[in-house]
């Protein structure tokens, strides 16, 4: 007898992975260029050119053995000080090596840490829309989600928020820059958030924790602010990854932070290796850990992102399309014309539009359009989306 939970996992694939799978089915029937695949969160955008620079510097002059050999378990005691330092110098943090966990990207961060933290049935509340993954993660790790409504302009709803926590929760992840609505949270959100939390913990008498997943962090445009977490709540831990800031996504590297402010944070960081040990998730990329550390001041060119959403933010709405302008990651959250989003998203692929419908997401009604693509792919689609939207005025 097989587990049957990680056998539906396995023989169903997601349904982002399933339209890209059908999109590049369609593309060698019509050509590449008739189809516009806007399923997947793939960066379009090449790492900076220190990253592949950093390869080569790294694989000429240093020991091979010791540069595709294992690091410590919670990765290189350097490259976590490199780190260390960076993010103290941009937050003005206490953050030190040992408050730092190497790791093969967010999804391997989250893991990490939800299996770190949960107890047997604990709930971990979820803000929708959220990265239908925290699903998979949450439950996979023995605990149970408990999903939070979303509000119109997808900001938290910090009413029901506050209902939401229960002498079962245990954890709350956010994401800002949110995927799918790319919604930045502001101070004062993350302060309200933070005082709720604070409020909730006294009152239970237990220790809440805020896991804020942060591949996003760095995709920001017009100059919007994203406040550093652990600032603002003692028990955060950051969940990072360079899959989207380096545009690294197939390197799997990034780390966690569990702050000296964390209730019992050297238990709370031994519970991290434990669980990284538990999970296999033992040092992280040894030579992408050293490139990491040598780029810690670089980001990927975002400017084209910056131009993608202007473009399909501006072309969808004089189209009729509804949706909130994202201040950040790379995807647009669009009402869509029938309230069926499933059924929307099929009419969508007869105009060869690949997009992701906001029930996995959960918040149905809407769809996800991912614009890390070519800017010709969105300019070449805009007749496409006006004859999706004619087709409902029939
Ligand atoms: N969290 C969010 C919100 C994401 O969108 C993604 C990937 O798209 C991940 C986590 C997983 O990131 P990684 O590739 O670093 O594991």
């Amino acid at each position: 007898m097989l587990p049957q939970d990680m056998l539906a996992l396995g023989t169903k694939r997601s349904a982002i992975r399933e339209l890209f799978e059908y999109g590049k089915m369609r593309k060698a029937v019509v050509g590449e260029d008739k189809v516009y695949d806007f399923s997947l969160g793939n960066p379009s955008i090449p790492a900076p050119k220190e990253v592949d620079e950093a390869v080569k510097e790294l694989v000429e002059k240093q020991d091979s053995v010791l540069l595709h050999g294992y690091s410590s378990a919670q990765g290189d005691a350097n490259v976590r000080k490199t780190i260390a330092d960076h993010i103290n110098k941009l937050h003005g943090t206490n953050i030190s090596a040992d408050n730092i966990y190497m790791t093969c990207g967010a999804a391997a961060s989250l893991c990490i840490s939800l299996r770190a933290l949960l107890l047997k049935d604990e709930e971990v509340i979820l803000f929708a829309p959220f990265f239908p993954e925290y699903i998979v993660f949450t439950e996979g790790q023995g605990g149970k989600v408990k999903i939070v409504p979303p509000r119109a302009d997808f900001q938290p709803d910090l009413e029901l928020f506050e209902k939401a926590i229960g002498q079962n929760t245990k954890a709350v992840i956010i994401n800002s820059p949110n995927n799918p609505s790319g919604v930045v949270y502001s101070e004062d959100t993350i302060k309200a958030i933070a005082d709720i939390m604070n409020k909730k913990s006294k009152e239970l008498g237990k220790e809440l924790f805020l896991i804020t997943d942060e591949p996003y962090r760095e995709l920001v445009y017009d100059d919007i602010k994203v406040p550093y977490v652990t600032k603002y709540y003692k028990n955060t831990i950051v969940c990072y990854s360079y899959s989207k800031s380096l545009s690294l996504p197939g390197e799997r590297i990034g780390y966690i932070v569990v702050p000296d402010e964390v209730t019992d944070s050297k238990n709370v960081y031994a519970c991290i290796c434990g669980a990284g040990r538990a999970l296999g998730y033992v040092c992280a990329p040894t030579l992408f850990q050293q490139v990491v550390a040598k780029c810690v001041d670089c980001v990927s060119d975002i400017s084209a992102y910056k131009k993608n959403r202007d473009l399909l933010y501006n072309g969808l709405t004089e189209l009729g399309y509804e949706c909130v302008r994202p201040d950040g990651a790379f995807y647009l959250f669009v009402k869509t014309l029938e309230e069926d989003s499933e059924s929307f998203c099929e009419r969508a692929k007869e105009y060869d539009l690949l997009l992701v419908a906001g029930d996995g997401f959960a918040c149905p009604g809407y769809m996800r359009i991912s614009y890390c693509v070519d800017e010709k792919t969105i300019v070449n689609s805009m007749p496409a989306f006006k004859a999706l939207a004619e087709s409902y005025k029939k």
